[in-house]
């Protein structure tokens, strides 16, 4: 349940609540706004039944949260959430975040060529894997602690903020190290011991949806990590398994606004594992910006033929710098702004 405050509460009133909800084994977390503060309790409510919360000195109303998460959920913060990622990119807000780059690490080189024009054409943070999970284990397993390497020299190159998966609890530190968000993929969406130590972990999550996962699936894992003590999540819709075949998954469309009603967190769209197709990636990432996503999480790689993985799906820098310059309009129609590319005419 939510104890929503008295716009004039004082700070002697919010703690006597606190501890009234606390002394009966709940926990709270406070959201605060500028004109209300929020005290969302979790645990046992039915202890809750003997305090006379609704008579509190400052208590304005209390409202029952029926869903099963509570900290993902939409009541229990006063705002949206505004995640941070390094010094200066934002996910959340006015602005479309657009976070680009190759499937895969593969070499100094094709990391630094594509961060350049990923950021040149508009892109505040940089993706790009070193620990991949691939559904074959001959395939191209990433390049590690090596990729890790590159991907911090990278970043002082160019100034974007990195972004990369974490496949193991026992490489959580060492990504922690080296990225500035730490991405969960589809496959460990579940992964609740991963999750937990996430939520130890001093950095922001992407989480992604994973591919046969609901959208209460989706938020009951952000909610293991919130749990465990790290709020700062982006969700990502990348696509789910339906009976269709044309495309590599299905785009959840309606999985935007419905994650948009029923938590604070900002969510992101991956048109390119959804579609599993280059020319797909522009339709999708439209469709992802009119539907209410708060950013974009899109495959680069200097030479998509050549790719070590998801070459299909993977722009070239050309055609990344011309979705971006399309995108502005769809963002402009939605209520959105973009990203000032770096160099462009203000
Ligand atoms: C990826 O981002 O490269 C990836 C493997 O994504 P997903 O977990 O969504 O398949
Ligand atoms: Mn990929």
């Amino acid at each position: 349940m939510i104890i929503i405050t008295r716009p004039d509460i004082s700070d002697d009133e919010l703690d006597h609540i606190r501890e009234r909800v606390e002394s009966a084994g709940l926990h709270t977390h406070l959201s605060r706004g500028e004109h209300r503060t929020i005290i969302g309790c979790i645990g046992d409510e039915s202890r809750l039944q003997e305090l006379p919360l609704r008579t509190l000195p400052g208590v304005e109303s209390v409202v029952p949260v029926l869903k099963p998460y509570k900290r993902a959920s939409r009541e229990f913060s006063v705002d949206r959430t505004v995640v941070q990622i390094g010094a200066g990119a934002t996910i959340g807000g006015k602005s479309i975040a657009m976070i680009a780059g190759p499937c895969s690490v593969e070499n100094r080189e094709m990391l630094h060529e594509t961060a350049v024009a990923v950021r040149d054409a508009g892109a505040t943070v940089l993706r790009g894997g070193a620990f991949k999970p691939r559904s074959s284990p001959y395939s191209f397993q990433g390049l590690g602690r090596e990729a890790l390497r590159l991907l911090v020299e990278v970043r002082a190159a160019t100034g974007l903020p990195v972004v990369t998966e974490v496949l193991d609890t026992r490489d959580v530190d060492l990504v922690a190290e080296h990225a500035d968000m730490l991405q969960v993929g589809a496959r460990n969406m579940q992964n609740f011991a991963l999750l937990a130590e996430l939520g130890r972990a001093k950095r922001p999550i992407l989480l992604k949806r994973g591919m046969s996962a609901t959208i209460t699936e989706l938020l009951m894992a952000a909610e293991y990590i919130m749990a465990n003590g790290n709020d700062a999540i982006v969700l990502c819709e990348r696509g789910i398994r339906t009976f269709e075949r044309a495309t590599r998954n299905t785009l959840d469309v309606s999985a935007i606004p419905v994650l948009k009603r029923e938590t604070h967190l900002p969510v992101i769209v991956d048109p390119s594992h959804a579609g599993g197709d280059a020319s797909l990636v522009g339709p999708l990432s439209f469709a992802g910006i009119a539907a209410g996503a708060d950013g974009l999480i899109v495959e680069v790689h200097p030479d998509p033929e050549s790719a070590l993985s998801d070459g299909d799906q993977s722009l070239a820098p050309s055609a990344f710098a011309a979705l971006m310059d399309r995108l502005s309009a769809f963002a402009v129609a939605a209520g959105r702004t973009v990203a000032v590319p770096a160099g462009a005419p203000a």
